[in-house]
């Protein structure tokens, strides 16, 4: 066995720049933390070939003495913290004094710097992590520190950059970051002579999102602002109806700190639970500021990471400030009217059974089996065609009635309705969905489901897998108003339903919340699975398309979608309502 040694210092820096630089971009990252720690209102990053040939960053900050610019590239040397109680109150980007003496040892660096007042500047030369040069310069007040052809002397590390395409992007992710995170700070991004991004310092996260990623984004997205005690959550999230079909524009600010967080993430999506599709993402840039000591920073070498000292609390804070804000935002509003309403239309005619089977009424069964003995459910069997349950009478004439007025149906589907400032499209189903999807959730919440007795009974023989699972969640189901029993031989006998159920295929309904259950239902959680089988029983009584309402129905269904918490999508995340001002509407007619 070999005698253990102390490696050298050269050594231990350049495995430290192993974890600190993992690329161009981490460089980017770095020397633009540093220029914000010094106080700098610009910050100019220039590059050339996406970084590999060279990276400049020059910043109007603070500048650094002579003496201090040797010792920034000392390993360990930082002038942001002294004690470990300091790790406690952190409110710098920096603090591991880590990043210069990394990137010293694996790239050649020149720093010029100068502080306001204090005499000639400083030019500092180093190559490798040894020093060559230390002299007066003529310099402005600040720094600029120019880092070339990194990991010239790492020939392994050189090999696993990626494209210049990718390792550009990568840039311009760590510049857009850093600029959210501080819409007060000027920053400019310039490629070769290409100028990438010209961010003058704006007045808010709002301008900054326009300015980095244009009117396309920034319109879809709706601002929030929450918080409990001493912690701040604010920022953009996706309109509803404005997801996304990947998980891009989904950042997380901590302190002004971009971060990567997979609790922060679930309770993005949380916030959008039954607002969108499974397929489909929100965006959203979220702000938390909050004490320090609060969150320990300090559990990743490129501080890319946090730990929140009550991750849980956290959590369900992100996610209930978010989801008010959605639920106090508007309607759906679709700028540029005719197409994105010809494909929503489109899209809704080939999907309309929300991905269930097939669940149109069984008229036989409707008329032959079962009559409500519910004196809540207006429950017409002759129809044939389904039951509209309207509480008419607790829900007509909120405030809202007067917000949507219905003119009339198009092809039997949709509800053309006006509003004060213009008018709306319907989806007769969604919004039926949206509103029986809510009762359900009232009546399980409250522990008293009105139960239907079947006068017949209905027989149901599921697969073998199946029927383990509905053993498992007999229970459960019951809880949410069947009465089911195990008839042996692997069938099943439904004796009663939800009453707000009545009137619909019961044996494929079961069915449908079994496919449920085995898709979403491995944890054996009933409760995190609710809403996700009480959509599917939703979308079983809810009114079809191809069914045509009285003006008094039609009514009663705006007035109970709009008493609904979320109005604005079906709980499978479509939307109910799409909306056109006046001025839209003149666009598109091309009067003003
Ligand atoms: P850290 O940022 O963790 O302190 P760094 O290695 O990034 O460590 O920087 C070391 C020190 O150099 C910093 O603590 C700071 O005092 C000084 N420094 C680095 N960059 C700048 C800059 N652009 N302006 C002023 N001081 C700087
Ligand atoms: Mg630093």
């Amino acid at each position: 066995m070999p005698s253990i040694k102390i490696l050298p210092d050269n050594l231990i820096n350049k495995i430290a720049a192993g974890e600190v630089v993992e690329r161009p971009a981490s460089v980017v990252k770095e020397l633009i933390e540093n220029a914000i720690d010094a106080g700098a209102t610009e910050i100019v990053v220039n590059i050339e070939q996406s970084g590999k040939r060279m990276i400049r960053v020059a910043d109007n900050g603070s500048g650094i003495s002579r003496e201090d610019a040797r010792t920034a590239f000392e390993r360990h040397a930082t002038s942001k913290i002294s004690s470990e109680s300091d790790l406690e109150t952190i409110r710098t980007m920096g603090f591991r004094g880590e990043a210069l003496s990394s990137i010293a040892s694996v790239a050649q660096v020149t720093m010029v710097t100068a502080q306001k007042g204090a005499g000639p500047g400083t030019i500092i030369e180093i190559e490798g992590g040894t020093v060559r040069n230390i002299a007066d310069a003529a310099a402005p007040q600040g720094t600029s520190l120019e880092v070339s052809h990194l990991f010239y002397n790492t020939p392994a590390r050189l090999k696993f950059l990626k494209s210049a395409a990718t390792e550009l992007s990568h840039i311009i992710a760590a510049v857009s970051h850093q600029a959210m995170a501080r819409p007060d700070i000027r920053f400019k991004l310039t490629h070769g002579k290409t100028v990438v991004l010209d961010l003058p310092s704006s007045s808010g996260i709002r301008d900054r999102a326009f300015q980095i990623n244009g009117g396309e984004l920034s319109d879809g997205l709706m601002e929030f602002t929450g918080g409990r005690d001493s912690v701040r959550v604010y920022g953009m999230v996706s309109k509803p109806n404005h997801d996304r079909g990947d998980r891009s524009y989904q950042e997380f600010y901590v302190n002004g700190r971009y971060v990567k967080n997979a609790s922060l993430s679930h309770a993005l999506y949380a916030a959008y639970t039954d607002l969108i599709m499974r397929d489909r993402h929100p965006a959203g840039f979220i702000f938390i500021d909050l004490d320090p000591a609060l969150v320990d920073v300090n559990v990743h070498p490129a501080k890319a990471e946090v730990r929140f000292r009550n991750q849980s609390q956290i959590h369900d804070l992100v996610r209930d400030v978010i989801r008010e804000a959605l639920r106090a935002g508007g309607a759906p509003h679709f700028a540029a009217g005719a197409d994105r309403v010809k494909d929503a239309v489109s899209d809704y005619l080939k999907s309309v059974e929300c991905g269930v089977r097939s669940a149109e009424f069984d008229a036989e069964h409707s008329k032959t089996s079962f009559r409500s003995h519910n004196s809540d459910v207006s429950f017409s069997s002759e129809s044939g065609s389904g039951s509209l349950s309207f509480d008419s009478h607790s829900a007509l004439r909120t405030p809202h009635s007067a917000l949507l007025y219905p003119l009339a149906q198009v092809h039997d589907s949709f509800i053309i309705a006006q509003s004060n400032d213009g008018m709306a499209l319907i989806d007769q189903h969604a919004a039926h969905e949206r509103v029986l999807f809510e009762k359900l959730q009232d009546q399980h919440a409250a522990g008293a489901v009105p139960v239907q007795n079947l006068l017949i009974p209905v027989q149901v023989e599921p697969g073998r897998a199946e029927q383990e699972l509905l053993k498992e969640y007999l229970p459960e189901l019951q809880k949410l108003g069947f009465v089911i029993e195990e008839f042996g031989g692997g069938s099943f006998i439904i004796k009663g339903v939800p009453a707000l159920m009545t009137g619909g295929d019961y044996k494929q309904l079961l069915l449908d919340i079994v496919d449920e259950l085995k898709v979403h239902g491995k944890s054996g959680k009933m409760d995190a699975l609710r809403d996700e089988v009480l959509s599917v029983m939703a979308c079983h009584p809810a009114i079809k398309v191809h069914r045509r309402l009285s003006q008094q129905e039609m009514e009663g269904l705006i007035n109970d979608l709009f008493s609904c918490r979320m109005p604005h999508s079906c709980p499978h995340g479509r939307p109910t309502v799409v909306r056109f001002s006046m001025d839209e509407i003149k666009r598109m007619f091309k009067r003003i």
